[in-house]
């Protein structure tokens, strides 16, 4: 169709939708760079012309808006979300991927969460499976319980259970995330909400604006605060982790080896042939306040300490060979589970989820296993949200009011069973350490295969 502008003869002419549209185009970019200037003008003026509130205000509104923004290195996240076909943009606060921890056991849920990222093969391949999970007691030096962990325990297939390297773990997922995905150096320090739009205000004074924001950003959560979940509890007690290195090998037997009692607990992983991670969690008292101080203090307290007890010198030889710079240790904090009942899990277009969401204390080993798990529920809810009716902000926030049903009551679970059971296996006293000797470390045992045989599904509902 032909429009008519003028019906002078030097003025007349006739233009396609098309034509106007690039005009329309033209337009609104020259608005654009006028406004640009203007708020450069303003910028350089503001302080004596309007002050930071307006400067603010202009900086807000210019400021992109992207779809979905993970706040720290949720990747597992923003791979899932990305292979349900939604791009996201990782802000992480570290100039790198952070590895602190070295390792972690990774259980069968976590590998059914790995395979639902298509990623679990790559992991498996560089990371030995568990065969046996024996547990010692620090006190007596025997087994109080032996599992055989390659036999098919439960009507859900067999167990799989490996040590695997936080870095190997993050290279992996961030293979398969399109360059661009992660901006390192990032950090979020406050946000607030315009609408159905959340504005994130970084460490460097600019600001973001996002439609869904996801808070992955660990136990300090800005995004957990903002929601208003509980202040995480310190549970009493603090943990030391290393990693020993031998690169001629090993030699250890593949055993998920654990000594507990005697007010402590510790436990040594080979992760491959040459890495071997151990830990050792204490309660501390006034006359080891400095032993934090270095990593030499650190590894020389828990090698002390074990040496005072029936551990085997093989246990010590580990630690012994550990760099005092790869032996480090944090304080055990745990979300309330009681609190989680009725957190808001998610708010509009908000949510958190790993240890923003559920940080528990390590008797399990699971925190970041349902951190994995957080991340295939959160990609199916939140993209499969995205294809149905309603407005856009209507259908993602019943995407991720959806996420927080599904992992509500998981949350509460693995928090409250890892403070029992590191209670129970921590415990000094006498009536509970003969308890747990004698009958309890069977059950706790299971407790451990029985939490992680849990099934997050795929990234698609059916
Ligand atoms: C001693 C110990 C042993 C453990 N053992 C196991 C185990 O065997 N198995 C297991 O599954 N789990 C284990 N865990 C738990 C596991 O380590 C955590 O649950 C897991 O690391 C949580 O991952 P996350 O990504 O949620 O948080 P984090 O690993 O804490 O990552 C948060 C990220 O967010 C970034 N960040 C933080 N704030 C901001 C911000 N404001 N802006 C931008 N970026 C930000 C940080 O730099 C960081 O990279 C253990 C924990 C401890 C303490």
């Amino acid at each position: 169709m032909l429009i008519t502008l003028a019906n002078k003869p030097f003025l007349r002419f006739e233009r396609t939708k098309q034509d106007l549209s690039s005009d329309l185009r033209v337009l609104l970019c020259s608005l654009h760079t006028v406004r640009c200037q203007l708020v450069c003008l303003v910028s350089s003026l503001a302080p004596s012309l309007f002050g930071n509130f307006a400067l603010a205000r202009m900086q807000r509104q210019e400021a992109a808006v992207e779809d979905v923004v993970v706040v720290g290195a949720g990747l597992a996240t923003a791979l899932g979300l990305y292979r349900k076909g939604v791009r996201s943009l990782v802000l992480e606060s570290s100039p790198s991927l952070r590895t602190e921890g070295f390792a972690f056991t990774a259980w069968k849920n976590a590998f059914r969460a790995l395979d639902a990222l298509g990623v679990g093969d790559k992991i498996r391949e560089q990371h030995l499976q568990v065969q046996a999970l024996r547990v010692i007691s620090s006190a007596t030096g025997e087994v109080a319980q032996e599992l055989d962990v390659t036999v098919q325990g439960n009507r859900s297939g067999p167990n799989e259970i490996r040590c695997v390297r936080r870095d190997s773990l993050l290279q992996a997922l961030e293979e398969e995330l399109p360059r661009g995905t992660i901006r390192y150096s990032t950090k979020i320090v406050s946000m607030e909400e315009d609408g159905d739009i959340k504005i994130l205000h970084l460490a460097d004074g600019s600001i973001l604006r996002a439609k869904v924001l996801i808070g992955c950003d660990g136990i300090n959560s800005v995004v957990a605060k903002w929601l208003g979940l509980a202040e995480p509890s310190y549970s009493g007690r603090m943990a030391a982790r290393g990693l020993a290195h031998f690169p001629d090998g090993h030699g250890m037997e593949p055993n998920f080896l654990q000594f507990i009692g005697r007010g402590f607990r510790s436990g040594m992983r080979s992760c491959n042939n040459t890495d071997v991670y151990w830990f050792f969690t204490w309660a501390p008292s006034e006359s080891d306040k400095g032993v934090v101080e270095s990593g030499a203090k650190l590894k020389q307290f828990v090698l002390t300490n074990l040496a005072a007890l029936k551990v085997p010198p093989k246990v010590l030889s580990v630690i012994e060979r550990s760099e005092a710079s790869d032996v480090f240790a944090v304080p055990l904090r745990f979300r309330p589970p009681l609190s989680l009942v009725t957190a808001s899990i998610s708010k509009g277009g908000v949510c958190v989820a790993g240890d923003a969401l559920h940080p528990m204390t390590p008797e399990l080993g699971q925190g970041g296993c349902a951190a994995l798990e957080d991340s295939v529920v959160l990609a199916r809810c939140l993209g499969e949200g995205a294809r149905g009716g309603g407005t856009e902000s209507r259908r993602i926030e019943e995407g991720l009011q959806e996420y927080a049903r599904i992992r509500r009551w998981r949350s509460v679970e693995l928090v409250a069973t890892a403070y029992v059971v590191g209670f129970i296996q921590q415990s000094n006293n006498a009536v509970v350490g003969f308890f747990r000797d004698k009958f309890l470390s069977g059950f706790l045992a299971r407790r451990l295969l029985k939490m992680a045989d849990y099934d997050c599904g795929t990234l698609w509902s059916c």
